[in-house]
């Protein structure tokens, strides 16, 4: 027995964006709220699927490749964590987007295993909009320069950007951050760059969302507001 509604902390976070939409004069069809079931069981996933929901993220290669087994195969799966270049083989046939890419030599892995699969693959550049030491990304001052060498690589589509953004007490001091991000991807939009689109930016967690969606998020990648805090003991 599941101590926590799952449909309704799911449903409480649509409301949430609704909003937020509705603040920023956007359209709520515009936000992809995107469940993060990193840590949590196969069980909680279906219950979800059930309402309806088919957009989960993950950020192991493993929990994703075992997940993706067992729910039906009209979901859609964002590998949203740092992802090593000798897995991406095991999630080439089947993910539907790799939000975390942040080098050359990923990039070109990524594009040689979907080649094999015969397929695209959409892939989001992950910039360390903060310049945080901790994180991975690719700094904002050179992100352009990363996309021009690595949009020619077949079986790759770049969609857009993604950050995981600083923690922070008050997700208003996070607001910069994102205007950033999505003053990066218009700036990138604006070169109209071969394979290149700036549709997507993935931001805003669990803490931030909602500013995250004000100012632009196309992607939401919300945890522990739905599941619950995850419990890395077990
Ligand atoms: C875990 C994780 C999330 C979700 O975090 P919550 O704070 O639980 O919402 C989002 N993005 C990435 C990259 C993550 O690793």
């Amino acid at each position: 027995m599941p101590s926590i509604n799952l449909v309704e902390n799911y449903e409480n976070i649509k409301q949430r964006i609704c909003g937020a939409c509705k603040r920023a004069g956007r359209a709520e069809s515009e936000v992809t709220l995107i469940a993060v079931s990193k840590t949590k069981p196969i069980s909680m996933l279906e219950d979800l699927y059930n309402h309806g929901v088919r957009h989960f993220g993950e950020n192991k290669v493993q929990e994703l490749s075992e997940k993706m087994d067992a729910l039906a195969n009209d979901t859609h799966w964002h590998m949203i964590g740092h992802l090593q270049r000798n897995k991406v083989k095991y999630i080439a046939n089947s993910v539907s987007y790799i939000h975390s890419v942040e080098s050359v030599r990923l990039a070109e892995t990524i594009s040689k295993e979907a080649v094999k699969h015969q397929r695209t693959i959409p892939i989001l550049i992950e910039i360390n909009a903060a310049g945080e030491e901790s994180k991975f990304g690719i700094r904002p001052e050179e992100t352009e320069a990363f996309i021009r060498e690595i949009s020619g690589l077949p079986g790759i589509k770049i969609c857009g950007l993604m950050t995981v953004a600083p923690f922070v007490e008050d997700p208003e001091d996070n607001r910069t951050v994102f205007r950033q991000m999505k003053q990066l991807s218009v700036d990138i939009e604006a070169k109209n760059i071969n394979n290149v689109s700036m549709r997507e930016l993935s931001m805003g967690m669990t803490n931030d969302f909602e500013i995250a969606v004000e100012e632009g998020a196309t992607f939401v990648r919300v945890g522990s507001a739905i599941f619950g805090e995850r419990d890395y003991s077990i």
